[in-house]
């Protein structure tokens, strides 16, 4: 995540970058750490991209700053220099203060240990190893901080063990919580913490932060349109044109196409295919997760053509490979579709396998172009 530094821009202007349209939570946050008012414990909740990560990371740097900026009057934001040690260490997830779990770091952990069992949900041991971590005094920082991504796999078992924690949390100790949904967490958990809500930014505040970045209106609006409520994509895609959610979007249109005329083994061979990206967990599950999000997408951008919205689309550049497929659809078949997608995206929030999400989908469902 912080590997897209080939920017000629400062690390600081970089890290605000991605706060676009997140600037009050910024704020908020930024005015507990002057005030010393800082909550024990935090949940960072809204859509996959929507930057709770950054934010996370960035919360931590403002607390973690050896040289922060002067205050500003009316400035949102956070406030840290992005070039000490400290700021340094936490963007490349270094310091030993700041420990980040994940489902990802704990297949790491197991792996060492020779397990092969499955690493969808944070399980109890994983809780009960950071607990441990929690009680120790920091090391250089005046706080410990955990970010425990994933949050919202947590299993009974293993959320009851982690609410003990945030119902004694050691002094000098900060956990932030980040799930797609505060709602999939524990409510016991959840009232503990105070909940910060991240929403879609409009598409509109993403042109604008593009064009004061010098993007002509074109890229602005075609690089908001694809982004759905993420600054965080729009910027990279413009920034960095090599950037991979680019190509991720063309892959998976052309994976769809494919798909399409594949005949039953073909769409089987894929299901099996996605299935064990998805059991690869870290950034090849993600870009499962990524794909199904651009072909729901895509199906809507279908729903628009067909019915004459095509300017309405989000993938403006494609609008004749739209037209041809709707061309070739009837309304019902669309509509379907889109269902069929929507229920399998939730089912694999909750961490359902692609095989069974997907496959009949594949098999019985898709459309034959
Ligand atoms: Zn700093």
């Amino acid at each position: 995540m912080w590997e897209d530094n080939e920017r000629e821009d400062s690390p600081e202007e970089l890290f605000q970058d991605a706060l676009i349209g997140h600037e009050w939570v910024a704020g908020l946050l930024q005015s507990s750490i002057d005030t010393h008012k800082m909550s024990h414990a935090y949940v960072f909740s809204g859509p996959n991209g929507i930057g709770k990560s950054f934010l996370a990371h960035h919360f931590v740097m403002a607390l973690s700053c050896l040289n922060p900026p002067p205050k500003v009057e009316g400035q949102l934001g956070f406030r840290f220099c992005g070039e000490c040690r400290a700021c340094r260490m936490i963007r490349d997830d270094k310091y030993p203060d700041v420990s980040v779990i994940s489902l990802e770091w704990q297949a790491r952990m197991e792996s060492g240990t020779g397990s092969t069992s499955a690493n969808a949900n944070l399980k109890i041991d994983t809780i009960r190893s950071m607990q441990h971590e929690v009680s120790r005094a920091p090391i250089e920082a005046p706080w410990r901080v955990f970010i425990v991504e994933d949050a919202a796999t947590m299993q009974v078992a293993a959320a009851n063990a982690f609410l003990k924690t945030l119902e004694e949390p050691p002094a000098r100790a900060i956990i932030i919580l980040i799930s797609d949904s505060d709602r999939a967490l524990l409510p016991t958990i959840v009232s503990r913490c105070q909940v910060f809500e991240l929403r879609s930014v409009p598409t509109e505040t993403i042109e604008k932060a593009l064009e004061a970045r010098g993007a002509d209106e074109p890229t602005a609006r075609k690089l908001a349109a694809l982004a759905v409520g993420r600054p965080g994509y729009a910027l990279r895609a413009f920034f960095d044109k090599t950037h991979q959610d680019v190509d991720d979007r063309d892959e998976a249109v052309q994976e769809m196409e494919a798909l399409l005329k594949a005949d039953q083994a073909g769409r089987l061979a894929f299901s099996e295919e996605l299935n064990s990206r998805w059991s690869a967990q870290g950034e090849r599950r993600a870009s499962v997760v990524t794909m199904l999000n651009l072909w729901l997408g895509w199906w809507r951008d279908l729903l628009l053509v067909y019915n004459g919205q095509g300017r309405y689309a989000t993938n403006q550049d494609k609008l004749d490979t739209l037209q041809a497929q709707a061309d070739r659809l009837h309304l019902g078949q669309i509509k379907e579709m889109l269902q069929w997608l929507t229920r399998a995206q939730s089912e694999l929030d909750s961490n359902v396998s692609p095989r069974l999400a997907l496959g009949d989908l594949f098999v019985n469902h898709l459309p034959r172009l």
